[in-house]
């Protein structure tokens, strides 16, 4: 395994930043999680449109060109060896002083990690996983738009302690007016009546490039879909959930804060979207 930084490559034990890296100093920067499925890189092009998106929310230049990071990304998993797995990729505001001023730190740091990935236990795509409400909310757009994939995951590392706490593995953020936004590293979807429904990313929510794929596999097996505002009640009375994410793929929901979500096995329209998504990974 190898691990590009800064146009060099180095074993996973070697691979190391300056402790005055921005990044590690202020969480300044931006990153993407991406899938590798059978050598391909699924939705390459999505995720450098939304890491660049992310860069330029926050006024950081990425030193490479799209074309330059796309051959990074394909250098460092020929490099790693793996056919199927998880790329990290990240860009820091780069070494500075101890200040906060991102313009002491003159060049961002590019790191291309490439490994497997495992975040929850295998049974549970089948079984489901039951989750809570977080009393933490998200961060208010007006803040820090959700919309930029930033570094700063303080907000869930809060939400994430709540789930454990309680005995669960992933817990549901919501926005400060009380709306769904997201889970803490997952998009969150429910159907009820036959429709698919997903929060607006304008309550909060990461235009993830899974819940982009789920939306488009609905519309392929001819699902209706909704991106609207979601309550906890809407999720409490749905007739299934589910949630998706690059590392988590499409996991159903069976309990949440307590209540059985339809009859508390993973439902069978989850079950046509799992199947879709797999054709499209296939
Ligand atoms: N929301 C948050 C907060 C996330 O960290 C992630 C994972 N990147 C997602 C949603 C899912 O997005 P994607 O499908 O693009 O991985």
């Amino acid at each position: 395994m190898k691990i590009y930084i800064d146009g060099e490559y180095f074993d996973k034990d070697e691979a190391r930043i300056s402790v005055y890296d921005h990044g590690l100093l202020y969480g300044d920067g931006v990153f993407e999680g991406i899938r590798l499925y059978n050598n391909r890189v699924f939705k390459l092009e999505a995720h450098l449109e939304r890491l660049w998106n992310s860069a330029k929310a926050i006024l950081l230049a990425i030193p490479l060109s799209l074309a330059q990071m796309s051959e990074a990304v394909l250098k460092t998993i020929e490099k790693s060896g793996l056919k199927d797995g998880y790329i990290r990729l990240i860009v820091t505001r780069g070494k500075g002083d101890l200040g906060i001023n991102p313009m002491t730190c003159p060049k961002p740091t590019v790191i291309i990690i490439v490994d497997k990935i495992s975040l929850y236990p295998e049974e549970n795509y089948q079984k489901g996983i039951k989750i809570i409400t977080a009393s933490t909310r998200r961060i208010s757009a007006d803040a820090l738009d959700p919309k930029i994939k930033s570094l700063n995951y303080l907000n869930n590392v809060l939400a994430k302690l709540e789930a454990i706490h309680a005995g669960c593995l992933e817990a549901i953020m919501l926005n400060h007016e009380g709306h769904v936004a997201e889970c803490t590293g997952d998009n969150i979807f429910h159907i009820k009546n036959g429709i698919l429904y997903t929060p607006d990313p304008s309550c909060g929510a990461l235009q993830g490039i899974t819940r982009q794929a789920v939306l488009e596999a609905a519309e392929k097996i001819g699902m209706k879909s909704e991106v609207t505002r979601i309550t906890p009640y809407d999720l409490y009375t749905a007739d299934e959930c589910f949630l998706t994410g690059t590392a988590a793929e499409i996991m159903p929901v069976v309990s949440i804060d307590g209540r059985s979500i339809g009859n508390g096995q993973p439902g069978g329209i989850t079950a046509d979207i799992q199947e879709a998504f797999l054709k499209l990974i296939g």
